[in-house]
């Protein structure tokens, strides 16, 4: 039913077969070129060989970027059906994007923290693609290149900055954590006694790699030589926003209307609170100012909250809750067959998000999915007090409501089925995220926690959150926004606790643009929603927009957009396809704009940092 909702409308074109061929060949090639993405999305043919990130593999990526920039540019998007035509689009902007970072932005010579060879090694553990000893061979294979990758890491980097050099020190512990228990496995295993001892060698050599690594790291802070600023100023932004939104507004634009959105939160959380106030402060002072008086109802409802010792049970306690919610309202079919496993975050995975969604690739859509939650073991009691009312009775159901059901989780179900590979590989992160974020709104409206005001005022808050992203984003990178004036407009403005938001200060010091994905997002998700609703009025279905949204797979809300129009010309009545044809026209236009000068940034291996493919951070 899903799939052929895909393809209504969508009538063979001249060049769809030819853009086919062409899109398997290009993967084929990728994959080739690219052993380590290709093993997050379930490839594990070149998982053997480590690459080197010097500057002959920067050279080799460049002239394959280019080499398939000329291949594409010889298709006419006016031959291809929309879905075809869309696939297309998403390549030639992933290629623009992957050269701009390359020549421009050049991430690999400022930022330490991409050189870690944790992650691949984690896969090859504990993804079961083959037999156990199987797998321990290519991970011996792959130890032999540690040493070289870490010295090509030394040469690529040039002027870091303070903070990504002491992030990469961090990370660095997951990585010496993944190669001991390989080893460790190892020794365990059927390998031969040869193997073992090769392997207890080559893993003494990459451990020796990794602590020199990190040490030279340490004599380049203390040399005082991380001294790049972490903002990355206005033309950066605007262009990596341009590539990576891909929403057709501009960084300025979706900062503008933050600082809008911001103003009707707080309105509403006003009202909200007059409303709550007899019940939990009566005999409290109401004080005048506004966000004052917001600030000391939500401290009073933040008293609701869990134990650390029971944080990671209570979030697995929820799915089952938020499943049979959208099957009971009939919001969102739900596939029953793919488990999800609530786990503590992997240690070199740390240190960025509360939680995060981590799914097979489409090659692989039998492995399991993983619902990561931080443990708050290591945390100091204040510090734990002040997490556990961040993330509150009512927050921590809107947290697994954006990162689990509907939100992220399922969205990647439904991705994983799509028909268009390519758009499910090359997910737009903006689309992502505002799917999650438009999937909490989704719930809210559906009654969802008793349609209660405290759980009105609790969502208020996490949305007036998403907000504040793209203001502290944009603020910090092109406005020079200080640590004290980020802070304030978190804890004041937003009622964030002192851990979250030097946690979201730090994030946001380290990321760039992402951060402005989520409010993007969801306004994008909710004006197409009324746009369909208009258009079909007595017909729209909530569920069968939902379903026919996520059918698409992760692709820019606006080429969503447009596929959704064309399906409905067909179904819908005369005046309303005369409206999608005015809509098409104008799509097209737009599509041109973003031809000339849009992309789409890789992200699949860059599990660590912004939004992969197949994973999602909060
Ligand atoms: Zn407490
Ligand atoms: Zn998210």
């Amino acid at each position: 039913m899903m799939h052929k909702m895909a393809d209504t409308g969508a009538q063979a074109a001249p060049q769809d077969a030819q853009m086919t061929k062409l899109g398997k060949e290009f993967l084929a090639d990728l994959w080739r070129n690219q052993p380590e993405w290709a093993m997050y999305v379930g490839k594990y043919e070149g998982a053997a060989q480590l690459t080197i990130p010097d500057a002959a593999d920067r050279a080799r990526q460049l002239a394959f970027n280019e080499r398939w920039l000329a291949r594409f540019a010889k298709l006419d998007p006016a031959q291809l059906s929309p879905r075809e035509r869309t696939d297309l689009a998403i390549l030639q902007n992933q290629l623009k994007a992957a050269n701009w970072e390359l020549t421009k932005f050049k991430e690999y010579a400022w930022n330490p923290s991409n050189y870690n060879v944790a992650g691949a090694f984690d896969l090859l553990l504990n993804t079961e693609f083959a037999a156990k000893e199987v797998r321990l061979q290519k991970f011996l294979q792959r130890l032999q290149n540690v040493p070289a990758y870490y010295v090509a890491a030394r040469a690529s980097i040039d002027n870091p900055t303070l903070e990504h050099t002491e992030l990469a020190i961090q990370q660095s512990a997951g990585a010496i954590q993944v190669l001991k228990e390989g080893n460790k496995q190892a020794q365990a295993s059927k390998l031969s006694a040869a193997q073992k001892q090769q392997f207890a060698s080559r893993t003494e050599a990459a451990l020796k790699a990794v602590e020199e690594y990190v040490s030279w790291l340490r004599s380049v802070v203390a040399r005082g030589e991380a001294k790049r600023s972490f903002r990355i100023g206005k033309e950066m932004y605007e262009e990596k926003f341009a590539l990576q939104i891909q929403s057709g507004l501009t960084g300025e634009q979706i900062y503008q209307r933050a600082l809008q959105a911001k103003e009707e939160m707080l309105a509403r959380m006003d009202k909200i609170t007059d409303e709550l106030w007899p019940k939990y402060l009566a005999n409290t002072a109401k004080p005048q100012d506004r966000v004052a008086k917001i600030g000391l109802m939500i401290d009073k409802l933040s008293e609701k909250h869990t134990t650390p010792d029971k944080f990671v049970e209570e979030v697995r306690q929820q799915l089952p809750i938020l499943q049979k919610w959208l099957i009971d309202k009939n919001l969102l079919g739900q596939d029953a067959s793919k488990p999800l496993e609530v786990r503590d975050t992997p240690e070199y995975e740390r240190g960025f998000s509360v939680a995060s969604i981590e799914a097979p690739g489409p090659y692989r859509p039998q492995d399991r999915t993983y619902y990561n939650v931080s443990p708050m073991t290591d945390m100091k009691p204040e510090q734990a007090e002040s997490h556990l009312r961040e993330y509150n009775h009512w927050i921590l159901q809107i947290l697994s409501i954006h990162e689990a059901i509907p939100g992220h989780y399922t969205q990647l179900v439904y991705a994983n089925k799509s028909p268009s590979l390519i758009k499910t590989l090359f997910g737009n992160g903006t689309m992502i995220e505002g799917w999650a974020v438009y999937g909490e709104r989704m719930m809210m409206e559906s009654g969802y926690g008793d349609n209660a005001p405290e759980m009105w005022l609790m969502y208020s808050k996490w949305n007036l959150r998403a907000i504040c992203n793209t203001i502290l984003d944009y603020g910090i990178h092109v406005q020079n926004l200080s640590k004290e004036d980020a802070m304030r407009l978190m804890m004041r403005d937003a009622f964030q606790s002192e851990a979250e938001a030097s946690g979201k200060w730090r994030r946001a010091q380290l990321s760039s643009v992402q951060l402005a994905s989520y409010y993007s997002g969801y306004s994008a998700i909710m004006a197409l929603r009324e746009e369909r609703r208009q258009q079909l009025g007595a017909k729209f279905d909530l569920k069968q927009f939902h379903e026919q949204f996520l059918s698409y797979g992760s692709a820019p809300v606006p080429m969503i957009r447009e596929l959704m129009m064309a399906s409905t010309s067909a179904a819908a009545a005369a005046p309303a396809a005369a409206h999608s044809g005015m809509m098409s026209k104008e799509m097209k236009e737009k599509h041109q704009k973003m031809h000339a000068k849009k992309g789409e940034e890789k992200k699949a291996e860059e599990g660590k940092k912004d939004e992969p493919a197949a994973k999602a951070h909060h």
